[in-house]
């Protein structure tokens, strides 16, 4: 694997292998890397020529920095698993790198979608990402980028801004990788205590019930409220259960509404975030 620090070396040197008709796979990261990542390693290994991971915890997109100064870094671990996995370039670059001295995020006009959920959540959250996805992919200049469903509201915001900006590049959305319990591996897990770790399946548990009540003819209102109960006896904090639309990210009243509904929840297992979503 080839460790680049600086764009000026990175692009080059993919500009080259595109000349040569190399296919490009990219998949960029905040790092403490796991099974889940890797998930989208192996997809972009098995569609692409080349594979590109990028390493980057991004202050832009950070809301609360508290929770910027308590993201997981493995950067040792995290080259040994890309190395392990058959990555060929890894981008690890410092904040200079990527933005000018006090350089803001770009302000994104992205309609409804970044007004609910996450967006509603953590204000200015994803005009950070949205502006670093694009930085990245201009260095990058992928032909295929890979996005887990994990955050699947991210990656509607970043069909649009590839959208917007007239980006070519395709957006590969991937499933959510579970650890063997349900619970959707993520880098904020590696802060769960041992008694968390065992409890945090619940909230898998919790959206397969959604899904198993809508099956047996229940409506939106009482598939919520099941959820919101559920939640009184457990052990964790319900941020939001919304059901939306996939396109839109709007909540809807019937399930009829739409043909692609997903329902996403937040929960606190003490000061730890955790996300998940599903498919209806
Ligand atoms: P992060 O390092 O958390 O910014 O994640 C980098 C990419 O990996 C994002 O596209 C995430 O959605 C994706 N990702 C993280 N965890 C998972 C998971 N458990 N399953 C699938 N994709 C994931």
């Amino acid at each position: 694997m080839v460790i680049f620090s600086e764009n000026e070396k990175l692009t080059p040197t993919i500009v080259e292998l595109k000349n040569q008709n190399k296919t490009i796979g990219f998949i960029p990261t905040m790092g403490a890397l796991h099974d889940g990542h890797m998930s989208l390693v192996k997809a972009s290994k098995e569609q692409n020529d080349y594979t590109v991971v990028s390493i980057f915890v991004n202050p832009t997109q950070f809301n609360n920095l508290d929770d910027l100064a308590k993201y997981p870094r493995t950067e040792e671990k995290d080259k040994e698993l890309l190395i392990k996995n058959g990555c060929d370039f890894l981008y690890i670059p410092t904040i200079s790198d990527l933005y000018l001295e006090n350089e803001k995020a770009k302000h994104y006009d992205f309609g409804t979608i970044d007004q609910v959920m996450e967006g509603k959540s953590r204000p200015g959250h994803f005009d950070g990402v949205a502006t670093i996805v694009s930085k990245l992919l201009r260095i990058v200049q992928p032909t295929n980028a890979y996005f887990g469903e994990k955050d699947f509201q991210q990656i509607r915001i970043i069909q649009e801004m590839v959208k917007q900006e007239n980006l070519n590049v395709n957006i590969i959305p991937m499933p959510i990788f579970r650890a063997d319990t349900g619970l959707a591996l993520s880098s904020r897990n590696a802060r769960l205590n041992d008694k968390q770790v065992n409890e945090a399946p619940f909230i898998y548990k919790i959206l397969t019930d959604a899904v198993n009540l809508k099956k047996q003819g229940k409506e939106i209102d009482e598939v919520k409220k099941n959820v919101e109960d559920s939640f009184n006896n457990s052990p964790f904090k319900l941020e939001y259960f919304e059901i939306t639309d996939e396109e839109t990210l709007l909540p809807i009243t019937n399930f009829s509404d739409s043909k692609n509904v997903r329902g996403f929840i937040v929960a606190y297992a003490g000061d730890i975030r955790l996300i998940d979503n599903i498919k209806f």
